[in-house]
This record gives structure tokens, C-alpha cells and sequence, in this order.
């Protein structure tokens, strides 16, 4: 079973219980929330998430964080623990699929409210890279740890050493090798990063992206999602954008930065979203047929957009007490 599916069959309990959770705690906080409005013109409710891809188990994880007064930097942090810890998402974390060498080798960044960033890239045998990129946060004078340097600093600080290749990953992988034909195909299981946003109750915006980058990549490859600015950016003045796609499109146009400068200068999430893909639409030409990104966003305001080059993306959305899957607008239909 593939990760989309694996989540839309398990999430219905989780969410049925989180969105009770939800609720009550929503009674509870209506005052401090209502303080928070007026102070800061909010036009949605918050806490809010944002993630890519359906992955309601895990954005419903980050809400019930914020419902109970937690960060937006623990919400992200927890809510992508989720997706790294399914083993049949074979995009993220464990059940990954490997290197064209067959290892496994995760990428990941967060960002904080004071633009504070960390992150790890071709790290391998650890379960959380978000974890550990909170980690080189917070505890190192560094923002990025590579490969074994990354690996050593996790095990120095508690963490353990996991096998990530899964039997149904390692058997892909096998059956790959037997064409070894290597070619991004647009929207299959082997790219899904995990990018989240979320907004707490503070009005605190904080950001992750999650991934174990392209199937069958050459060894040493590092894609867009751990890169500051291209597969995540957070401004907490302004908003904060992330991706998904094909890594290289992504880390050329610098999108996920340029998103958050438009916003900036007065463009609604949704129009930022398009330019950006605009962008590397117009660099592409014919090759745009080939490849997918997809990009979401939110602003200060708690508004939020999405968009992608094909057919296929999609995000979901916990806002309102409702833990929603979104079909966004998509270049290649215009
Ligand atoms: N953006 C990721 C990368 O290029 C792939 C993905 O979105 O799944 O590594």
C-alpha cells in the first residue's frame, strides 16, 4: 500500500478524536484567542497548519500540539515525526526509498519564528532528521550538518541508529535495478516531501520540510527541501512558504524565499504561489511537461495558497477545526 493510501485509511480515527480534542480546547481558549485577533487582524482562526500531500495524521498531530498551547515549532517538529515514522510512505523517513546504491539518505530543515534555521542533509540510519535539524537549531553554532558528520552528531546526542531500508523499499529498489532507468516522472511515489507550516495561538509562524529526495538518486545528491529558502522559508513578519517536486527546478529559482519577498511586497499567498512557479515555468520550456513543484504558502493573516505545474499536487489544510485534503489550480491546465 503507498503512503497516500496507507493515510486515508488510518486517518479517519485519529482525526475523529484530535478534531474532539480540537474542539474543547478551542472552547478553552476562545478569550486569549479573541485578544490575539484584535491585536494582530487575523482574517483566518488559529492555530492553522499547512502541509503538502494528504497527510491528515500528521497535520492533525501539530493542531492538537497548538490546541494545547504548544508552539508552532513544536507543532512542526511532531506533526513531521509522523510521516518520518510511517513506514510505507516511501518519500520520508523510514520505508524511504534508498540511492541508486540502495542507502536511504534524508534531508530536512525547520525553521522558527525569530528565523532561527537548522538542518541535515544525506543523513542516514536516523529515524527523525526534523529532530535533528531542531537539534543543530538549537544546540550547535551551525545551521547544516551533512552525511556522517550529521550522523555522528545524533548519536552523540541520544539518538539511535535505525535500518531505514524497509523489505518493501529494498525489493523497489531491486526491481529498479534491473533497467536502472532514472528519470523524475511526475507525481509517483518517489517524490513527496513533507513540507509543513503552522501558525500557534500566539500567531507564531514556524516551518519543516521532511524527505528522503528523489528514488534512486546518485549518491550524494541533496534536493531542494533542506536548503534555506528554496524547499522552506519563514518570515514571521510576512508568512512562509514550502515545496515539493522536483528539487533542482526548486533550488534554482530560490522559490520558497521568493514567495515569502512577494507576499512581502503586498501579493496574497495564492498569487505568490503562482509567480513562483511561473518562474520556472518560463526557464523550462518544453521540459515543463516532464517535472512537477508544488508550493504552498500562508501569510500572517492566516490566508493560504497553493499551486503546481501539473496535475496531481495536493495539500491539506487543518484550520477551523476542520483536517482537510485540497485540490489546488495547476499551470498546465491554463
Ligand atoms: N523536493 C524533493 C527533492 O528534490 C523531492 C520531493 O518533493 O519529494 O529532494
Amino acid at each position: 500500500m503507498n503512503r497516500r493510501k496507507f493515510i486515508q485509511n488510518t486517518a479517519i480515527t485519529g482525526i475523529g478524536i484530535s478534531a474532539g480534542m480540537a474542539a474543547l480546547a478551542c472552547a478553552k481558549t476562545s478569550e486569549e484567542k479573541k485578544t490575539n485577533t484584535e491585536k494582530l487582524t487575523i482574517s483566518g482562526s488559529f492555530p492553522l497548519v499547512i502541509a503538502t500531500w494528504d497527510v491528515k495524521e500528521a497535520t492533525a498531530k501539530a493542531w492538537e500540539v497548538m490546541q494545547k498551547g504548544g508552539s508552532s515549532l513544536d507543532a512542526i517538529e511532531q506533526g513531521c515525526m509522523v510521516e518520518e515514522a510511517n513506514a510505507d510512505g516511501q518519500s520520508v523517513g523510514i520505508g524511504g526509498l534508498p540511492d541508486r546504491d540502495g542507502n536511504v539518505t534524508l534531508d530536512a530543515c525547520i525553521m522558527n519564528p525569530e528565523g532561527d534555521y537548522g538542518a541535515v542533509v544525506y543523513l542516514q540510519n536516523i529515524l527523525h532528521p526534523i529532530s535533528v535539524a531542531r537539534k543543530v537549531m538549537e544546540e550547535t553554532p551551525h545551521v547544516l550538518l551533512a552525511g556522517k558528520g550529521a550522523e555522528q552528531f545524533a548519536l552523540e546526542i541520544g539518538f539511535e541508529k535505525v535500518n531505514l531500508l524497509t523489505e518493501n523499499s529494498k525489493k523497489a529498489w531491486e526491481a529498479w535495478k534491473i533497467t536502472s532507468q532514472y528519470q523524475p516522472i511526475i507525481n509517483i511515489e518517489n517524490h513527496d516531501t513533507i513540507g509543513m507550516l503552522a501558525i500557534d495561538q500566539k500567531g507564531n509562524i514556524s516551518g519543516g520540510c521532511t524527505t528522503s529526495g528523489l528514488a534512486y538518486k546518485m549518491a550524494g545528491r541533496v534536493g531542494d527541501s533542506p536548503i534555506i529558502g528554496s524547499g522552506l522559508f519563514v518570515d514571521n513578519e510576512v508568512g512562509a512558504a514550502t515545496a515539493t517536486g522536483l528539487g533542482e527546478e526548486v533550488l534554482k529559482t530560490v522559490g520558497s524565499f521568493l514567495i515569502v519577498e512577494l507576499m512581502r511586497q503586498g501579493k496574497s499567498p495564492q498569487e505568490a504561489c503562482e509567480e513562483a512557479i511561473n518562474r520556472i515555468v518560463k526557464k523550462s520550456g518544453e521540459r515543463i511537461k516532464d517535472f512537477q513543484v508544488g508550493y504552498i504558502a500562508v501569510n500572517k493573516q492566516g490566508q493560504t495558497g497553493a499551486y503546481s505545474i501539473q496535475k496531481g499536487f495536493v495539500y491539506t489544510v487543518y484550520q477551523n477545526e476542520e483536517n482537510k485534503k485540497h485540490i489546488p489550480e495547476y499551470y498546465m491546465k491554463s
